[in-house]
């Protein structure tokens, strides 16, 4: 039997990067997925490449910091897959270039309203169809500068994850009698387009190799595959925790 076998998941931002990794993992794993991204042609063709390789998987047009966006998606689950237990809230972009005396408010709002508000407007559009199944996995996916901060990464970047952080833990508590469980991870640095400049610069890369004790970035499946362990039911003990993919870097 498959680890997600009769599930039904919501992923944002599985156009690409770890969120695509976790959408074809869920589905290899037997949940039925619908991904939610702004970047819709990236969507289409990863879904028509799952459905292909007999998964089953739609694409939607899903901006997170939209609520009739968030209504439609999950309507669309409702409708094609008949229910849903899953929500990755992974959908983020990554840390403006500007100090705290630089930085204009209109950046730091963006910031807070994709990776922040976005996680919220998910979880709360998700919940009456999780109640209504009996119960579900919310799975935030955070950072691991949502736990410490570093001076080269903008702080609204890193205050969006630590927001993120905190308000999985308040919905935990909230929807533990409900049987939703709500979960944080808490990525490292990971090879996908969020770190592609910063991989690209030498100097960059290796001085944020210096704070990985394992001397390397992670690739999406290891995030992914914590991502599953949080999602399905052998974690069913497993509410308000965080889990951190990182090599290290918060050990130190
Ligand atoms: P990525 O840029 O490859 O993927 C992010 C996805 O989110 C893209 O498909 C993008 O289109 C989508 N997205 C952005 N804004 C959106 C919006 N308003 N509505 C819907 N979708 C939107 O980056 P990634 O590394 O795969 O990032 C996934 C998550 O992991 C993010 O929340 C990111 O902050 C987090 N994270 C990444 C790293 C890393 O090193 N890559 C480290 C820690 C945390």
């Amino acid at each position: 039997m498959a680890r997600l076998d009769g599930k039904v998941a919501i992923v944002s931002g599985g156009s690409r990067g770890i969120g695509e990794c976790t959408a074809r993992l869920f589905a290899a794993e037997g949940a039925s997925v619908l991904i939610g991204d702004v970047l819709d042609a990236l969507g289409d063709a990863v879904a028509a490449s799952i459905v292909a390789g007999g998964g089953r998987c739609i694409y939607q047009h899903l901006d997170v910091t939209s609520e009739a966006d968030w209504s439609a998606g999950v309507a669309r689950a409702l409708a094609q897959f008949g229910g849903l237990n899953i929500l990755v809230n992974n959908a983020g972009i990554g840390s403006s270039p500007h100090g705290i005396a630089d930085e204009p408010a209109e950046s730091w709002d963006r910031t807070m309203d994709v990776n922040a508000k976005g996680v919220f407007l998910g979880t709360r559009a998700a919940i009456p169809a999780m109640l209504d199944a009996g119960g579900g996995s919310i799975v935030n996916i955070s950072s691991q500068l949502g736990i410490v901060a570093v001076p080269y990464s903008g702080s609204a970047y890193q205050s969006s994850k630590g927001a993120v952080r905190l308000f999985t833990k308040s919905a935990a508590i909230q929807y533990a009698a409900d049987g939703i469980r709500v979960n944080s991870v808490h990525p490292g640095p990971i090879v996908t387009e969020m770190t592609r400049a910063v991989r690209e610069d030498t100097d960059r890369y290796q001085m944020t190799l210096t704070l990985v004790p394992m001397g390397r970035y992670g690739e999406p499946a290891e995030v992914a595959y914590a991502i599953l362990y949080l999602a399905s039911d052998e974690s069913s003990f497993v509410t308000g925790s965080e889990v951190v993919v990182d090599g290290g870097w918060t050990a130190q």
